[in-house]
């Protein structure tokens, strides 16, 4: 689950990390009042007004403006509520923007120029440990300073028994090139992030940048944050934090009802049942020269219910072409699952693209003489590269 920076940095900040103070608005006027209630609070003379989505880049896309005075807080939210906000992770559509964080202005002149950081904390999958991976070159494109110069990323290994380490922290801030109050501020900055990640189940943070003040301060100015789905069960205080209307629509339906459905950018529609042939039937699908549109695991219980459903959500995406249920039947009888789909497409009533269907195990050969003699556009495979083959031909 993905959070907004106003809720990540929130969660941030109840852990001990430093923030830059901010307060989210749904309208100009809500904005205005959050504006004056910083500048109470902190003192802050310029406001800064970024847009909440979930996606990164809003910068570069007009999604973070600066704003000297009152009004021009207004009427920069004004501008950033309500508009479809591009950013280079975004679709060409970008994403509608329905409220703003209002923060207060951290890039104040003093005794240092201030510095921007990148760091983020991460699973590093090949060693099963967490790591936090750092550089200088914060506030721009990591993915940019990873593909030019990354000597200037580094990673930090934590062991999972002894957990991140006095020395570890002053590691970070020393090869960040700090000293002194920014050196001390840093380890304590590194220090609650690492607890933070630990104690929420996150999968991910990323706090591009984080700041050292003119004065030394060491503070988040973004956030991403991930909190593991897996884990949410623990922390039921976090539920309230998903907002649907970031998620892809059919997989909160899909999830709803208990399917595991993944939207991807293809043409062949996949009902499979277990991950590992899910997986198998991407791979099968991509070898034949078509692009899976979806993930879809219907699970052990293929019966015409979840076969209806899982069609119906297959079919809400229109860039699907042909669909391939693969579906082995060990505990479930092909039989039965054959007749779910016969049901199901007589209920759905207007399928006007092919279904290949592969049904192997229990009652394969039954299940297929019923689906040949169902009389409908199911075409009905028993070999894994018939139905590559098939679905070659029905594209082509
Ligand atoms: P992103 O573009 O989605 O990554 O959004 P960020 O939260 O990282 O903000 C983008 C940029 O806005 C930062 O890299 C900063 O350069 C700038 N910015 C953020 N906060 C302030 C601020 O308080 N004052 C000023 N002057 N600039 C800021
Ligand atoms: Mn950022």
């Amino acid at each position: 689950m993905n959070l907004h920076e106003y809720q990540g940095k929130e969660m941030l900040n109840s852990f001990g990390v430093e923030i830059q103070r901010g307060i989210v608005a749904q309208t100009p006027a809500e904005a205005v009042a959050a504006a004056k209630k910083l500048t109470e609070d902190t003192g802050t003379g310029w406001h800064v007004i970024k847009a909440q989505i979930h996606a990164g880049g809003r910068g570069k896309g007009g999604g973070v403006k600066l704003a000297k005075n009152l009004e021009e807080v207004e009427q920069i939210a004004g501008q950033i509520i309500g508009m479809h906000l591009v950013t280079p992770q975004t679709s060409a559509e970008g994403k509608l923007v329905s409220q703003v964080l209002v923060t207060e202005d951290v890039y104040y002149p003093g005794e240092s120029e201030p510095s921007e950081f990148y760091i983020s904390v991460l699973m590093n999958r090949a060693t099963g440990r967490n790591m936090i991976m750092y550089s200088t070159e914060g506030g721009m494109d990591i993915e940019a300073v990873a593909e030019n110069t990354p000597h200037l990323i580094f990673n930090e290994e934590i062991d999972p028994t002894m957990g991140l380490l006095p020395f570890q922290a002053r590691k970070i801030a020393f090869n960040l090139g700090l000293s002194g109050k920014a050196f001390k501020e840093m380890t304590k900055f590194v220090s609650a992030l690492y607890t933070a990640y630990v104690k929420s189940d996150s999968s991910l943070f990323e706090i591009n940048p984080v700041l050292k003040t003119s004065d030394d301060r060491v503070i988040a100015v973004d956030a991403k944050v991930t909190i593991d789905d897996n884990a949410l069960f623990r922390h039921k205080d976090y539920e309230v934090l998903r907002d649907i209307r970031e998620e892809n629509a059919v997989e909160v339906e899909a999830k709803a009802v208990g399917l595991s459905y993944v939207d991807l950018d293809g043409n062949v529609g996949c009902m499979v049942n277990g991950a590992g042939l899910a997986m198998a039937t991407m791979d099968l699908i991509k070898q034949a020269g078509g692009e899976p549109a979806n993930f879809l695991d219907v699970g052990g219980t293929a019966d015409a219910e979840r076969v209806e459903i899982a069609f119906n959500l297959i079919l809400k995406d229109p860039s699907v072409k042909a669909i391939l249920v693969n579906i082995f039947g060990g505990i479930v009888r092909c039989d039965r699952v054959a007749q779910g789909i016969i049901d199901a497409y007589k209920s759905i009533g207007t399928i006007n693209i092919p279904i290949i269907v592969r049904l192997e195990g229990t009652n394969a050969d039954i299940a297929k003489k019923l689906i040949d003699e169902s009389g409908l556009d199911v075409h009905s495979v028993i070999e894994f590269q018939e139905a590559a083959d098939k679905v070659q031909e029905l594209l082509a």
